[in-house]
């Protein structure tokens, strides 16, 4: 395993403190270091290098990138949870984008497509951009188109484009948010949801908090850090939302589902969860979505 030393990916500095050691939740025995930097974000440092990275999505039991035949309840409760949030996030893009035959679409780190299917049944002319090839395999099948490289795409081509709980994955952060705002069509949206590291469940978790998911997450955001950095590439930040369906998902994934007592203190953090949201909105919950328009 080569491990790289990183700078900060919202202000480039090295000027980071300690801040949790997290482990691998696929394998106790890994343990990675998470740094914070003095502008707020917090980051895994140092990380796997992107050519190795790979090796840590091929555990079985890694969710995008599964199709189970047989599913236990957690698995009916997760499909039925993902479900909804693919409405929900549909009607954010409707608002923004109000809906013509043939619009333009790419998901970035989609996995096994199915955001794009969603995205197709209602008439956009879909890709999927995603690394793993297991992911794009299962995508394929699904007729999905996938797009391997954004450099392959036409500037000024595209009329929306999504990241659900992606970037956090992506180790050349540069370069990504440099060809999103090339493809984009001027004045268009970038529709991303990541992990917030200020919501209730991390705060009660702690180094137990799925969306650590090291050393898959590479960065962590607030509604704050992220726009600084959405900000450093053109883009401005014109709406943000809580996504309540995936409070309950983390919820469900940090917990041990072995101990009753764990099940009854995850119900509690649930209830917690919601009404704190129900005051703070975006800022506490689980993961947030943020609407920005390319300037
Ligand atoms: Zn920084």
């Amino acid at each position: 395993m080569s491990l790289e030393k990183v700078k900060c990916i919202v202000c480039n500095s090295k000027n980071y403190t300690k801040f949790l050691d997290v482990q691998n939740r696929f394998d106790l025995t890994e343990s990675y270091k998470l740094v914070t930097c003095e502008c707020g974000l917090i980051f895994l440092n140092p990380r796997p290098i992107e050519t190795e990275i790979y090796k840590y999505y091929q555990n079985n039991n890694y969710d995008p990138h599964i199709k189970k035949k047989k599913k236990n309840i957690f698995d009916i409760i997760y499909n039925s949870i993902k479900k909804r949030a693919f409405k929900r996030k549909f009607k954010i893009i409707s608002k923004f984008l109000p809906f013509k035959n043939n619009l333009s679409h790419i998901d970035i780190g989609g996995g096994m497509g199915e955001f794009c299917s969603f995205m197709k049944n209602k008439g956009f002319l879909t890709q999927n951009y995603d690394s793993s090839q297991i992911a794009i395999a299962i995508s394929m099948s699904s007729k999905i188109n996938n797009v391997s490289s954004l450099k392959e795409v036409e500037s000024n081509s595209i009329d929306c484009i999504t990241g659900w709980h992606s970037i956090e994955h992506i180790h050349n952060i540069d370069s990504l948010f440099k060809n999103i705002h090339r493809v984009l069509k001027n004045e268009k949206f970038l529709f991303l949801c990541v992990p917030n590291y200020n919501s209730v469940d991390q705060q009660f978790f702690k180094d137990k908090w799925v969306a650590w998911d090291a050393p898959r997450h590479l960065y962590h955001f607030n509604p704050k850090v992220l726009n600084k950095l959405l900000e450093n590439y053109k883009f401005k930040v014109v709406y943000n939302e809580s996504l309540l369906q995936d409070t309950g998902y983390n919820i469900l994934m940090s917990m041990n589902k072995k101990s009753i007592i764990s099940i009854i203190y995850s119900i509690f953090i649930l209830i917690y969860s919601h009404f704190k949201i129900l005051i703070h909105g975006y800022q506490k919950s689980s993961s947030f979505l943020v609407v920005c328009q390319k300037q």
